[in-house]
C-alpha cells in the first residue's frame, strides 16, 4: 500500500464507523484527524441516543476488529467484559426454543456499547499518524468553486474555520448532511431506500447474579413473525446486566417497571423475564424508536465530488434488531482500506461506492431485508423466490434447535461470517430436512 506522509485525510464522526476508518486510512496518510462533535469520549453521549441499548458485536467484527487492533478483546475482557464462545456461552432463543449450544472455536466479547467504543478510541488515538479532536462540530464541506472536488471541513457554529484535507470521509451516522450538501453543490440527491419497520426498544440496566445465567454471557430471545416480541439480556462490564427488550411496527415496549416486566415475561421463552425476576435494577427503563432501515446509493450517483466518502451509518442504517450496524461499520473499513490499496492516497468516488455496495452493504442489507419481509406486516416485495428463501431458512432455523450443526451454520449466517445462501446449500437442506422429518407430526 502506497503510504504518502505528508497526506492528511479527515474523518467525520468518532463512532465505530469513523474509527474503524481511521484505522484503515492510518495506513495510506501520515496525518489522520478524526473530527467529533462530543467533546466526551464516554460512551454515552448526546450524538450517539442508542449507546445505552444492548449492543452486539457480531463475531464478524470482533475478527476485524483484532486484526487491527491485535489483543483488543483480552483487554477488554481484563476491564470487566466478559469473553465467550458464541456458540457454547450466547443463548439464542427462535421461535421459544434455544439452538442446540456447542462449541464453534468462535469467541467473542460482550460489553455495553460504551466501554467498547472507549477502548476503540484509545487503540485508533494511540496510532502515532491520528489525532482525535471533540467537541468540534463539522458544520459544512468545503468544495472547491466548481464544486467537482472536496478539500476540507468547516469547523464552527458558523462553518468560518476550514480544515484542510486531501480526503474526507464521512462517518456521521444516519443524520449525515452530506445528502444536503452534495445537493447544495450541484450533485444532485443521493437516491434513499427505505423499509419500514417500527421498531420500539426499551432498556434496563440491572445487577443480576452471575448464576442466574447459567454460564452464559448472554441470551438473545429473537423475534419471529408468530412472536413478534424480543429482547437481548448481556452480562457487561462493571457487574452490571443491560436488559434490552423490542418489538417491531408499532407494539413497542413501555417503559414503567410492571409494564417492562410483563413485556419481558410476554416474549416467546421466559429466559429474559427469569433475569429480570432476580435481578436489582439500576437504572429506569429508557426508549429508542427506529422508524425504517435506511440504504443511501451512493453508488447510483452520476455526480460525485473528488476528494469525498462516506461509510457507516451515513450510508446504511440497518434494523437494530439484528446487532449487525457495528460490525457492518468494520466491514465497511474493510472496503474502504482494499479500495485504498488499489488507489492509494487518491480514491475514485464511483470505485470505491461500487466496491462498498459489493462488498459490505449489498449482501448485509438483502439479509435484513429478508429477514424484515418475513414479518407479514412489513410492507415490501415480496416474489414467489422470496417466499420459497424464507421458507426455507425458517425451516432451517427451527432445525437448528434440533441439531447442533445446523445451529452453527445459523450463527455463521447471523455473525456474518457467511451469507444467508450458506443456508439453502444442498447438504445444509438435506439435514434441514433429516432432522425435521426425525420429529413426531
Ligand atoms: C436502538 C439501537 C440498537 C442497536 N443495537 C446494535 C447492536 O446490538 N449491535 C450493533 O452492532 N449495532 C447496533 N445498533 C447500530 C449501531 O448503533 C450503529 O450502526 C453504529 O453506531 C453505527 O456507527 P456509525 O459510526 O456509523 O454512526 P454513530 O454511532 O451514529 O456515530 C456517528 C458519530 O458522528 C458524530 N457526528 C455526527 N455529526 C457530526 C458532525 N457534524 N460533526 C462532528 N461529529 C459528528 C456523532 O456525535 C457520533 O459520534 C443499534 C442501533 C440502535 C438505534
Amino acid at each position: 500500500m502506497k503510504f504518502r506522509a505528508e497526506g492528511h485525510a479527515v474523518v467525520v464522526g468518532a463512532g465505530p464507523a469513523g474509527l474503524f476508518a481511521a484505522r484503515a486510512l492510518a495506513d495510506v496518510f501520515g496525518r489522520v484527524t478524526v473530527v467529533e462533535r462530543d467533546d466526551s469520549a464516554d460512551g454515552h453521549r448526546r450524538g450517539v441516543p442508542q449507546s445505552g441499548h444492548a449492543h452486539d458485536f457480531l463475531i464478524r467484527g470482533h475478527q476485524i476488529a483484532e486484526q487491527w487492533f491485535p489483543g483488543i478483546g483480552e483487554e477488554m475482557v481484563a476491564g470487566g467484559a466478559h469473553a465467550g464462545d458464541i456458540g457454547r456461552d450466547l443463548r439464542w432463543v427462535i421461535a421459544g426454543r434455544p439452538l442446540v449450544k456447542g462449541e464453534s472455536g468462535l469467541s467473542t466479547v460482550v460489553s455495553s456499547r460504551g466501554f467498547r467504543e472507549r477502548h476503540l478510541r484509545a487503540r485508533v488515538e494511540a496510532l502515532p499518524q491520528v489525532t482525535v479532536v471533540g467537541g468540534q462540530d463539522v458544520a459544512g464541506l468545503s468544495f472547491s468553486g466548481d464544486g467537482s472536488v472536496v478539500d476540507g471541513v468547516l469547523l464552527g457554529s458558523d462553518g468560518s474555520r476550514k480544515l484542510s484535507a486531501d480526503l474526507v470521509v464521512d462517518a456521521s451516522g444516519r443524520g449525515s448532511r452530506t445528502p444536503v450538501w452534495l445537493e447544495e453543490h450541484g450533485h444532485g440527491r443521493v437516491e434513499e431506500e427505505k423499509l419500514k419497520v417500527d421498531v420500539g426498544y426499551a432498556t434496563r440496566i440491572v445487577r443480576a447474579p452471575a448464576d442466574a445465567f447459567a454460564g452464559d454471557v448472554g441470551i438473545n430471545v429473537v423475534a419471529s413473525p408468530d412472536s413478534p416480541r424480543g429482547g437481548a439480556c448481556q452480562r457487561v462490564e462493571g457487574d452490571r446486566v443491560v436488559v434490552t427488550l423490542y418489538g417491531v411496527l408499532g407494539d413497542h415496549p413501555p417503559t414503567d417497571a410492571e409494564g417492562f416486566n410483563s413485556f419481558a415475561k410476554s416474549l416467546a421463552a421466559p429466559d429474559i423475564y427469569r433475569i429480570l425476576e432476580v435481578a436489582e435494577p439500576l437504572s429506569e427503563p429508557r426508549r429508542y424508536r427506529f422508524p425504517a432501515s435506511l440504504r443511501r446509493h451512493y453508488e447510483r450517483m452520476g455526480s460525485f465530488p473528488r476528494g469525498l466518502l462516506v461509510l457507516g451509518d451515513a450510508v446504511c442504517s440497518l434494523n437494530p434488531r439484528y446487532g449487525q450496524g457495528m460490525a457492518f461499520s468494520a466491514m465497511q473499513a474493510l472496503a474502504l482500506h482494499d479500495h485504498l490499496r488499489e488507489e492509494g492516497e487518491a480514491p475514485q468516488p464511483d470505485a470505491y461506492f461500487r466496491r462498498l455496495a459489493e462488498q459490505a452493504v449489498d449482501p448485509v442489507w438483502g439479509m435484513t431485508l429478508l429477514s424484515d419481509l418475513s414479518f407479514p406486516g412489513v410492507q415490501g416485495e415480496r416474489t414467489p423466490e422470496t417466499l420459497q428463501v424464507l421458507e426455507l431458512v425458517g425451516r432451517t432455523q427451527v432445525a437448528a434447535t434440533l441439531d447442533g450443526s445446523l445451529a452453527l451454520s445459523c450463527l455463521r449466517v447471523f455473525g456474518l461470517l457467511d451469507p444467508p445462501t450458506a443456508l439453502l446449500d444442498p447438504a445444509v437442506q438435506k439435514r434441514v430436512h433429516e432432522t425435521l422429518s426425525r420429529q413426531p407430526a
